[in-house]
């Protein structure tokens, strides 16, 4: 989830989109369920694009609906009872799947995936620390570099 939510990195200012006709694109959309090719590269942008405005607060979980169309759960009976299986014949298998992962991770760690609080970075992360107040992608690429540039503003002032 996490590969395909830093998927549009921003490098030196510029958006770098990642998810392209590409092997490495190709076998995620594979695993997923889905065929390879141009309109599940598409598919797979509006998913990441839809969960990043979602995951911002610019938009609300509503927008992820319409991935999920299609979606119709097959009841399987089993010792323990019966469970749910999703149905995704009539679905968009792999924007389906990647808004039922979503949800899976959202329902485990709720309020623990955050765009990074570098302003000028894309990246998001999940936030694993036991007190929740993980703020950067890594602290190699965005926390130490911030720390560094307030340190040196507030020389700058002295
Ligand atoms: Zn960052």
């Amino acid at each position: 989830m996490l590969w395909l939510l830093n998927s549009a990195p921003t490098v030196d200012g510029d958006v770098q989109e990642l998810i392209v006709e590409d092997d490495e694109t190709f076998q995620l959309i594979q695993n997923l369920g889905g065929r390879p090719g141009p309109a599940a590269v598409e598919a797979l942008r509006a998913v990441r694009d839809d969960l990043h405005r979602v995951i911002r607060g610019t938009d609300d979980t509503g927008a992820l609906q319409r991935h999920l169309r299609g979606v119709v759960g097959r009841p399987e009976l089993t010792e323990g009872g019966v469970t749910w299986q999703p149905d995704f014949s009539g679905a968009d298998e792999v924007s389906a799947r990647v808004v039922l992962a979503w949800s899976d991770l959202a329902t485990r760690l709720p309020g623990r995936v955050r765009a990074c609080a570098n302003s000028e970075c894309s990246k998001f992360l999940i936030d694993h620390s036991r007190p929740g107040s993980a703020r950067w992608c890594s602290m190699a690429e965005c926390g130490n570099r911030l720390k560094a540039r307030r340190h040196s503003a507030r020389r700058s002032t002295v």
